[in-house]
């Protein structure tokens, strides 16, 4: 199976090369093989990637947001298009099932794209009254943004960053992770099919040292990541020291809240999507679900039984609902996991094993795993695993769920289950975590703001809120009378 792109650099609106490089070798996760063969840049085609930014970014800048809109709307019909042979290069990039990328992965830049491309026209500054004179204000590009995409949802991260960057007149430059180069490539090519201007999306590979680089660059003017807490407090420290914006979308330990009185069956498949869905490794899982003493067993038998049934396999299996985790260090990551959950005490309720699968002997799969009896002090509660591991922990009443839900330095996002809705609304209103739902889980529509609170984030993607990210403000004082001056 081969995925070998024309070359690994897409700048000025063709593929570029250097063989001078790092070796950068993409596999496929289900079985080990290799897909294709890149070069991380080097500082020579960091140079060529900021260079025609900048020389394409003032003229972008001053077009119609209509003009520029319909470009991207003409992106997102491209996107819809191809969706198919999109989904199946994620698949094969990341290892998660078609059945999943078919609809979460090119399908949510497509969403991205439309939305910014619409919402643009509409985003204006505002007019102040001031008794005779008045002011305006006027929401104005940054210039050269750089995203920095992770590895779990490649395409999906580099629509959500580029759409609101472009529509708001920005040219971005952006690094995928090393581990999923692929995608960010067939989207620029989109881009350029769809009629947008050479130099205004930029992709350059590498590994974490070429997003160093682009985030300390002196011409760069916004920085952009998806990823650990690690790495974010790295790049806004670089960010920082010149004086750059930032959005920052970071990890969590997310909690789900589930009430004696919630719909079963709807809370299960709740904690089931915020824990095993892309293997689990999604920043927003709800990997800390509490359960009401009451409601607890009946609810860890039925999740048990539920959760038997997920089918893993080929990811390139329509059938197949769960495939392989992205890489060895992440595979190797999760079951030692597993093993503190074990010797920490937590009962192992289902899965913890690395499943045999016909076919797929280099495959990275780890079973779905439930562990029980689950304690706040426990490290499989307290940091994120990023896999398909759920722990269950009990709880007696509201006030106590609220603190131990809120006892992590994460605030990434929060659920909760019940069908007294306003005890939802007031549980949901004290939780400190940016991104929540209410009977539902790990939807996340471009209408709505996606981001963090605490150490999961700065910044806000989707919705009006990211054109805010992606702009400054300039205000403008204008008199209507004579100048008062006392000289
Ligand atoms: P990493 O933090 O390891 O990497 C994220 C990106 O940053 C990669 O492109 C990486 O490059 C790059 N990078 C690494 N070091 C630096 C540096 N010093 N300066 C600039 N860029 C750097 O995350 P993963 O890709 O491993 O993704 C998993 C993590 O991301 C999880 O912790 C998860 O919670 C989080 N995440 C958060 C999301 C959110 O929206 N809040 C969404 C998805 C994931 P390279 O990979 O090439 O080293």
């Amino acid at each position: 199976m081969r995925a070998q792109p024309k070359a690994s650099h897409y700048i000025n609106g063709r593929y570029v090369e250097d063989q001078g490089g790092p070796a950068l070798s993409v596999t496929y996760p289900a079985t080990g093989e290799q897909i294709a063969a890149l070069h991380g840049a080097t500082p020579n085609i960091l140079e060529l990637a900021v260079a025609s930014a900048r020389e394409a970014q003032p003229a972008w800048a001053r077009l119609k947001p209509v003009e520029r809109g319909r470009i991207l709307r003409r992106a997102s019909d491209i996107l819809r298009a191809r969706n198919e042979e999109l989904s199946r290069l994620e698949t094969l990039d990341t290892g998660k099932p078609i059945q999943e990328t078919l609809v979460a992965d090119a399908a949510s830049a497509a969403d991205a794209l439309e939305f910014f491309a619409g919402a643009i026209g509409a985003y204006n500054g505002e007019y102040i009254d001031l008794g005779g004179p008045f002011a305006y204000t006027r929401r104005e590009p940054l210039g050269i943004c750089v995203g920095i995409g992770a590895w779990n949802y490649p395409i999906q991260i580099a629509g959500w960053k580029s759409a609101p960057a472009l529509a708001m007149g920005n040219a971005m430059i952006f690094k995928p992770s090393e581990n999923t180069p692929l995608s960010a490539l067939a989207l620029a090519e989109i881009y350029t099919e769809a009629g947008l201007p050479d130099g205004l999306f930029n992709v350059v590979q590498g590994f974490g040292d070429v997003g160093a680089a682009l985030a300390s660059h002196e011409a760069v003017d916004k920085v952009s990541v998806t990823g650990s807490v690690a790495t974010g407090k790295k790049v806004l420290a670089l960010a920082g020291g010149h004086m750059k914006h930032a959005t920052m979308e970071l990890g969590g330990k997310s909690p789900i809240v589930i009430f004696d009185d919630a719909d079963l069956e709807n809370a299960i498949g709740g904690a089931m999507l915020g824990n095993f869905y892309s293997s689990g490794q999604v920043c927003s899982n709800g990997t800390r679900v509490f359960v009401q003493k009451v409601l607890h067993d009946r609810f860890v038998e039925r999740l048990v039984e539920r959760a038997k049934t997920i089918r893993l396999g080929d990811p390139l299996d329509p059938e197949t609902q769960m495939g392989p985790l992205v890489n060895k260090a992440q595979h190797e990551k999760v079951l030692g996991y597993i093993e503190i959950g074990k010797s920490e005490g937590a009962t192992l309720a289902l899965g913890g094993s690395v499943p045999s699968m016909q076919g797929f002997d280099g495959g990275l799969f780890i079973e779905p795993t439930i562990f029980t009896g689950v304690t706040d002090t426990m490290r499989i509660a307290r940091e994120e695993i990023f896999g398909p591991v759920m722990s269950v922990l009990s709880f007696d009443d509201e006030d106590e769920v609220i603190e131990r839900a809120n006892d992590t330095p994460f605030g990434l996002a929060a659920g909760v289950f019940t069908k007294d809705l306003p005890r939802a609304h007031r549980v949901i209103g004290q939780i400190k975590a940016g991104t929540c739902w209410i009977n539902a889980y790990n939807l996340t529509p471009v209408e709505m703001p996606f981001g963090g609170m605490k150490q999961s984030g700065i910044g806000r993607e989707n919705a009006l809120a990211a054109l805010c990210h992606y702009s400054q403000v300039k205000t403008v004082y204008v008199e209507t009378g004579n100048v008062e001056s006392p000289y």
